[in-house]
């Protein structure tokens, strides 16, 4: 099985480098948006969608046309990749319901990729137009680097996300089924009884982020203080975002380890997110983020991530004799069933009639199908993750092309 997996890296462009960087994310934004214009323009004129392709062959005609040639400034693959954003924007939005593509403003979060032509040496990475940029290789490297994605954060900072590709053995996973109710009050509950609750660190990072927020409100618009206090912002966003990322994929990774299979509530989290009063604690708690975690996690180890309907009265049903219990109210933590007398914690139940209720199907097939190939009671996993087709060449040992292979340990 052939797999993706990002690895993210800090980097230490000098003053000169920083200065093509933002050089590439202007052209690059500018083309994007120039692009976007030219689709809603075409579609207005024709009725018709511009192709992909026609759009393409346009934005390299730009550069020619004496108008646009500061577009030569930057590496046309990077423009390229970023019309390819756009299509991929436009198709999200036709197949998959996210938002319409927006023009992009120089205040949003900054990126480029590069699908070609990157190297790596040492501790560097190179990047055309821009050079050797110095970058902090915390953990290893696996497989072949296929692009690089260098964004800058609002607070300044730069990171390079390597895509790299490579072939793992397809590992099936006969570990046993999990119901996981996603809660306010605890981060997941488990059918097994088990709560996982909100990580602490975080509470407390998330109330020094109110505080800087509101010392920001204070500041003069345009005064410097103003600009010192939105960087601090920033910071912290960038750090209670990283705690819950971090969170969210220590849990992924021990659930897609123990359980073969994970079923969780599809919750409509769009709709959530549009009631103010759960707004906050649903975008803080990253439901979304986590199932995406777990459903690529659940692939790469052979298991698979089922979620049933969001309008499945979970919390509401007997897990035992499977009697409704509407007179139940958000308060109840606790409550007895009146049919068959069990006592139920509101979440525990709820994980175990999650883990007996009708799946939506699986939302991994190709893993589900192979799932019933193997012979029952051969428990657990297969060893995963193990890089298969990279020979040990690692940057720190000498040149590494784009596209050529690498297992690298540098730090
Ligand atoms: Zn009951």
């Amino acid at each position: 099985m052939l797999i993706r997996q990002a690895f993210r890296y800090r980097l230490q462009p000098t003053s000169e480098q920083r200065h093509q960087l933002a050089v590439q994310f202007g052209h690059v934004r500018h083309t994007y948006n120039w692009a976007l214009a030219r689709r809603q323009d075409h579609y207005k004129a024709t009725g018709q969608t511009l192709p992909f392709y026609a759009l393409k062959r346009e934005v390299t005609a730009l550069k020619v046309d004496p108008t646009h040639s500061w577009l030569k400034e930057a590496d046309s693959q990077v423009l390229q990749a970023k019309v390819e954003d756009l299509e991929k924007a436009y198709k999200g939005f036709f197949e998959r319901g996210t938002g319409f593509p927006h023009f992009k403003a120089k205040k949003d979060r900054q990126s480029i990729r590069y699908p070609q032509r990157f190297r790596f040496k040492d501790n560097r990475i190179y990047l055309p137009k821009v050079g050797w940029v110095r970058a902090i290789f915390h953990r290893e490297m696996v497989g072949t680097p296929k692009n690089v994605t260098i964004s800058k954060t609002p607070a300044g900072d730069y990171y390079a996300s390597i895509q790299c590709e490579r072939e793992i053995e397809s590992p099936v996973h006969i570990g046993p089924a999990v119901g996981i109710d996603v809660g306010l009050t605890d981060l997941a509950v488990l059918s097994t009884g088990e709560k996982i609750p909100h990580p602490k660190h975080l509470r407390t990072a998330e109330k020094k982020l109110t505080r800087l927020q509101r010392s920001l409100s204070r500041k003069v618009k345009g005064s410097k203080n103003r600009e010192k206090a939105r960087i601090l912002v920033a910071r912290q966003h960038e750090h209670v975002a990283n705690g819950r990322r971090d969170t969210l994929h220590k849990l992924s990774d021990r659930l897609t380890h123990e359980f073969g299979t994970i079923r969780m509530e599809n919750l409509n989290i769009r709709g959530m997110l549009k009631n103010h009063k759960l707004a906050k604690g649903v975008a803080d708690s990253g439901w979304g983020t986590l199932v995406t975690f777990c459903r690529y996690k659940a692939e790469w180890r052979g298991g698979v991530v089922e979620q049933i309907g969001h309008f499945y009265p979970s919390t509401k049903t007997c897990h035992v004799c499977a009697y409704k219990n509407d007179a139940l109210t958000l308060k109840d933590r606790e409550w007895t069933c009146p049919q068959c007398g069990t006592v139920h914690d509101r979440d525990v139940n709820a994980a175990r009639v999650i883990l007996g209720a009708p799946t939506m199907g699986a939302v991994v097939p190709v893993a589900a199908s192979a799932r019933t190939s193997v012979p029952p009671g051969r428990r657990n996993v297969k060893p995963v993750e193990k890089p298969s087709d990279a020979k040990a060449s690692c940057p720190r040992a000498g040149f590494v092309e784009a596209g050529s292979p690498v297992l690298c340990k540098a730090g």
